[in-house]
């Protein structure tokens, strides 16, 4: 059965106090829900966040990493110093590292491969601009970042993979992909994936949705059949917002 996962990607927001301020939140509106729930600090807090939430079922997740294990890369983590930390999941190929740090499904590549090396799970994101949308190229812009970031895999590793269909005219803007648009194309991903790995690994794939996503419209987009949960940014932001929206399950 694939898992229910409520992800939230804090971006480059809350220092070591705001951290600490918001974990307890968190804590205090923490109850058992049908779907895994994560939160992605910053690089800087993810060790006190590890250490805060170890015993409340919330895992701490990395918003990047290095492809290389270690060396002279000023000012990058790699994935085995995720490791030696608690952190064993990682956000790859988010539209802002894509636009702002040139990140491109080749050098995503890398580093899928170097976190699956090192046992880590990967939420891998891809999504199309409004352009595409605009002129009906959504499904081969989501098609082409899918497989050249990700068919160079055998069929296991998509045991570590979930993936994260976030358009990227619906991040931040409070623009959401209505539930049948990502119905839409969470089947047309599952079906890519299918093509190339068979129904049984594209059925066990978690595929989440991200773009503004709210308390206000999350139970909707979480009851379509392919949609296995989300990857919230602003709304995570605020524990009772997140929790409403863990809770849509
Ligand atoms: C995101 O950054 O992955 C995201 C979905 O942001 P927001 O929920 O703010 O649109």
């Amino acid at each position: 059965m694939r898992k229910n996962i409520v992800a939230g990607n804090w971006k480059m927001n809350n220092d070591l106090p705001e951290t600490e301020m918001l974990i307890s939140d968190l804590i205090k509106q923490n109850q058992t829900s049908d779907a895994e729930v994560m939160i992605a600090p910053t690089f800087t807090n993810l060790w006190q966040a590890f250490e805060s939430l170890r015993q409340e079922g919330i895992e701490v997740i990395a918003q990047n990493m290095h492809f290389a294990e270690n060396g002279a890369y000023t000012g990058e983590v790699s994935a085995s110093m995720l490791k030696s930390i608690g952190i064993k999941t990682v956000i790859l190929g988010h539209s802002e590292r894509r636009a702002y740090f040139n990140e491109t499904d080749e050098s995503l590549a890398k580093k899928v491969d170097a976190a699956l090396e090192n046992d880590m799970r990967v939420i891998f994101c891809f999504g199309e601009e409004l352009a595409d949308r605009k002129s009906g190229n959504e499904e081969a812009v989501v098609e082409s970042q899918i497989k050249n970031a990700l068919f160079h895999l055998g069929a296991d590793a998509f045991k570590s993979i979930v993936l994260a269909y976030e358009p990227v005219w619906a991040i931040g803007t409070g623009e959401t992909a209505t539930p049948e648009q990502a119905q839409d194309m969470h089947a047309f991903i599952r079906k890519t994936l299918a093509d190339k790995y068979g129904n049984d690994v594209a059925d066990e794939v978690s595929i989440l949705y991200g773009g503004s996503v709210k308390p206000n419209n999350a139970k909707e987009i979480f009851s379509k059949q392919d949609v296995d949960g989300g990857l919230i940014g602003g709304a995570s932001l605020k524990a009772e917002d997140f929790f409403a929206i863990v809770n849509a399950f």
